[in-house]
């Protein structure tokens, strides 16, 4: 559906990246898997490139959404198979290519999920890293090292804190916070800091409350990554 509204759909995909195996960052991707699968009648191979047990996950989505594989290939005649998938398991370190991008990969720190994998993006002297939820270490600063764009996951410790509910303050020993985002970036010279998944989940209102937290850290350009933000370097 965010793809749709980006204008954009499945069929486009070079290929899909995942950083960790925590349910809000990967269920979505059966949705995925079948659109990609019946608009590109069949005839075409997703690459998914996530950690160890990635295939294993996708392996059981499609196998939960055997039945509706088998009713779309009862209607539709050129779908003759279920979704062709090539799942890439990588370990923290490697690289490889997308179309003409090319991506190096690092360890991060989100334990207990482990392991947990972060991206850089390069392509005619442009850079983007993507870590995911990570604690700030060594794996991120490597990729987000001079990036143009670094694209966090934060949450606001300081609002966290104040709410009396276990399960929200477990979240706190395994994300970056606006301020230790902030500090990474200035700390390995990043560009631009975009804060995306971000809990508890602000009003457009608190945005500049958010940024200012940043700035007051860092000096490059903060934006908030709302969905369907666009960002060109
Ligand atoms: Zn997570
Ligand atoms: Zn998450």
């Amino acid at each position: 559906m965010r793809m749709a509204a980006a204008g954009s759909m499945p069929p486009f995909l070079a290929a899909v990246v995942i950083t960790h195996l925590h349910s809000d960052h990967i269920c979505d991707l059966n949705d995925i898997m079948t659109t990609h699968w019946v608009m590109t009648q069949g005839n075409a191979t997703l690459k998914i490139y996530g950690p160890m047990g990635t295939a294993e996950f996708v392996k059981r989505q499609l196998h939960a959404l055997e039945l509706d594989v088998g009713y779309r290939i009862a209607h539709h005649e050129p779908l003759t198979e279920g979704p062709k998938v090539d799942v890439i398991e990588l370990e923290p370190g490697d690289s490889f290519t997308i179309s003409e991008v090319q991506v190096t990969t690092a360890a991060t720190m989100h334990a207990p999920v482990h392991p947990t994998i972060g991206f850089r993006f390069e392509h005619g002297g442009s850079s983007a890293a993507l870590v995911g939820d990570t604690l700030p270490c060594a794996g991120v600063d490597e990729l987000v090292a001079s990036a143009d764009v670094y694209v966090q996951t934060v949450i606001r410790q300081d609002i966290v804190e104040q709410i009396p509910n276990v399960m929200l303050q477990d979240i706190l020993d395994y994300h970056s916070g606006v301020v230790e985002a902030a500090e990474t970036a200035a700390r390995v010279g990043a560009k631009r800091l975009v804060m995306t998944h971000m809990v508890p989940a602000p009003t457009p209102e608190q945005y500049p409350e958010w940024i200012a937290l940043a700035a007051a850290h860092y000096d490059g350009e903060i934006i908030i990554g709302d969905d369907l933000t666009t960002i060109t370097i």
